[in-house]
């Protein structure tokens, strides 16, 4: 795993327990400086059990954790003071404005000026409704309050639990904008939490994958995709697919080989696409195209946490169509699934 030398976050065998049930289990970790850093895993991963313990909302049993270069919960005055964060929801008052609520709440710890305030209502898109009371607010509204508040004074280190909870597509591209936006303007370090795979490849530079409250991956966005196993579609002359899929899982370098909509699609070890096509043209199974598929974060977080593990909430990453977590052994299902 990657060890950043500057980082923002680190944590060392981080355990916490709820009565019998273990959140975190050894959780190890290192945030760059300066990343824009995603926390991924499955629903009761441990990552909101993490955030809260980062923030000294909740004691951990044992393990360390380090926050801008100091011990926590040691150092957390001044640690807390230079970080922003939104991990349970905003609670703000419902018949204050946006931007009394912001100067209300901003105000309490430290100073804060309206121009500020103003400033920030800005960045995050809410200059027209500052007036309006924040019971009115739609959820992607109330979500850009709490970013808002978060940002106000300029943290150098910004956690947010899954900022686009519970927004429209819209919503979420959004959020992305501004989270992007914020990190070039204000140069902080940002690390959220998301169930959304592609919207943490598309913004994230740096990821942490936890499962069952473990790290089983962590590294620069690029690093992971170009480690991890290719896909590929396999296109064969008409009526040739079930022999092709019976050859090719033959094959050592497939991972696995399932019906797309329009071939056999396949996961191989790095570098094995033209063994593939040896071995198809050698046995006379003529190959139409062979087809790579850019590499997602979500295969490889398919394939790296136990998606058969804890049930019970609504919003578990949901595999997209074309993504197959099965094993080699599973035969191909003629016909094609989309
Ligand atoms: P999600 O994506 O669903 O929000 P998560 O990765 O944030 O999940 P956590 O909320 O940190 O996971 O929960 C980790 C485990 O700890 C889960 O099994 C959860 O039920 C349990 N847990 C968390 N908080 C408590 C609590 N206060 N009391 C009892 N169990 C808890």
């Amino acid at each position: 795993m990657t060890s950043p030398e500057s980082t923002a976050i680190r944590v060392r065998g981080l355990r916490k327990a709820f009565g019998r049930k273990e959140a975190l289990a050894g959780l190890d970790f290192a945030v760059p400086d300066g990343a824009v850093a995603g926390f991924l895993g499955p629903n009761g991963a441990g990552k909101t059990t993490t955030l809260r313990l980062l923030l000294g909302l909740a004691p951990a049993d044992t393990g360390e954790m380090e926050m801008l270069g100091e011990p926590m919960p040691g150092g957390r005055v001044p640690v807390l003071e230079r970080t922003g964060a939104l991990v349970e929801k905003p609670s703000f008052l419902d018949h204050f404005s946006g931007f009394d609520n912001l100067w209300w709440f901003g105000s309490l710890n430290r100073p804060v000026t309206r121009e500020r305030v103003g400033e920030v209502l800005g960045r995050v898109g809410l200059t027209e409704a500052a007036g309006q009371s924040f019971g009115t607010y739609s959820t992607g509204m109330k979500q850009r309050l709490g970013v808002a508040y978060a940002i106000l004074h300029r943290p150098r280190l910004l956690i947010l639990d899954e900022p686009t909870n519970g927004m429209d597509p819209q919503g979420r591209v959004q959020m992305r904008d501004l989270l992007r936006e914020i990190h070039a303007a204000e140069g902080s370090t940002i690390f959220l939490s998301s169930h959304l795979l592609d919207e943490v490849q598309r913004l994230c530079d740096y990821v942490v994958i936890v499962d069952h409250g473990k790290t089983v991956r962590e590294g620069y966005v690029g690093e992971i995709l170009q480690s991890g196993q290719e896909t590929w579609e396999v296109r064969v002359a008409d009526g040739q697919q079930e022999r092709a899929a019976g050859l090719l899982l033959a094959q050592p370098g497939v991972l696995s080989c399932r019906s797309g909509p329009r071939g056999l699609e396949i996961r191989l070890q790095p570098g094995q696409s033209a063994e593939v096509n040896r071995v198809l043209v050698g046995a006379g199974v003529p190959v139409v195209a062979l087809i790579p598929h850019e590499a997602s974060l979500e295969e490889t977080f398919i394939a790296l946490t136990d998606t058969e593990g804890e049930t019970g909430h609504g919003n578990r990453p949901v595999p997209g169509a074309g993504v197959d977590s099965g094993a080699k052994a599973r035969p191909p299902e003629p016909g094609g699934r989309s």
